[in-house]
């Protein structure tokens, strides 16, 4: 097969098992959580990995000479979600020249230093400013990020374009019968803000299922496809997940090394052993 070539649908997952001793599902984690707001339907509204990825394209076959991107040139832009996929939302917007650029992020700000109940040697959750944001304060003046904020409504003009977006506020609540802490709307905060170009960089919700359903795989309760504890043979004998598809959405060092044990645990499957090394 060859680039282009989409299995589940071009090509059906049992001629590929048919075909071959062993199959490794390494397609990612692109599904994207969407935003289900009224107005959802309005024109403007994208989701950030189509953005990002019409931008890389563009400008690496035409130096963005061919236009076949989304632009965000003189666009108000508001992006949803104020994560890494956000921020080089920010920073691809900025660099097209929009009229300015916005970040909602539902969680409160993180602390510039740790909290007490964060101590070294654990990952520090202190406040990040990436690059994308620092080139937004060094361009319109302050961090884009609004915290603890969320879409209520887009609204969309006569012609169904995105005009704007109802905002609200949302605070953290505690249930009393789980305990869980869940991120509440604050009644009578709704605000209006103007836009005329949104990005949805809500996060990731796993596999595509086309992929999960066409070989039949067991998923996880996060949506990924599900494993053994260290291991990567899936519920169905002969495939294997490794990368985002496995562990969700994460980082290339991890996808790499996820690619190393796969291949050293397919190895061992079909010769008893493997000399191949994963460090
Ligand atoms: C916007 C963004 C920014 C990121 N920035 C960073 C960063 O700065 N640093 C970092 O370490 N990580 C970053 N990541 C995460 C990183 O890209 C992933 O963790 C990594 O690429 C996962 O590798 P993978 O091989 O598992 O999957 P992918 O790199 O997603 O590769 C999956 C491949 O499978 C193909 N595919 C999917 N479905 C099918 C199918 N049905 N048939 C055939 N082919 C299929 C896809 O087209 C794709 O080419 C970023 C992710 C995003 C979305």
């Amino acid at each position: 097969f060859v680039t282009g070539t989409n299995v589940g649908k071009d090509v059906k997952a049992s001629k590929l098992l048919k075909e071959y001793d062993r199959v490794i599902l390494a397609c990612g984690a692109k599904n994207p959580r969407d935003i289900k707001a009224p107005g959802r339907d309005a024109k403007g509204i994208y989701f950030a990995v189509d953005f990002l990825k019409a931008t890389t394209k563009s400008l690496l076959d035409s130096e963005l000479k061919d236009g076949n991107y989304i632009s965000a040139k003189g666009k108000k832009v508001v992006i949803i979600g104020g994560g890494d996929t956000g921020n080089d939302c920010v920073g691809t917007s900025i660099r097209h020249g929009c009229a300015s650029v916005t970040q909602l992020e539902m969680m409160p700000q993180a602390p510039a230093k740790r909290a007490e109940n964060n101590p070294w040697p654990e990952w520090p959750k202190v406040l990040k400013t990436d690059y994308g944001q620092e080139e937004a304060i060094a361009v319109f003046g302050h961090d884009p990020r609004i915290y603890q904020t969320t879409v209520k409504e887009f609204l969309k003009d006569k012609n169904g374009n995105l005009c704007g977006l109802v905002t609200v506020k949302l605070e953290p609540k505690r249930d009393e019968k789980t305990g869980r802490v869940t991120m509440t709307e604050v009644a009578g905060s709704e605000q209006k803000m103007e836009a005329d170009l949104v990005l949805i960089a809500a996060g990731f919700l796993g596999t595509e299922k086309y992929v999960a359903d066409a070989f039949g795989v067991d998923l996880n309760g996060r949506t990924n496809v599900a494993t053994a504890e260290g291991a990567y043979e899936t519920s169905v004998k002969n495939v294997f997940a490794a990368g985002d598809v496995h562990r969700g959405q994460s980082l290339v060092v991890w996808a790499i090394r996820e690619g190393r044990e796969v291949a050293r645990e397919v190895d061992e499957s079909l010769m008893g052993y493997s000399y191949l090394e994963v460090q």
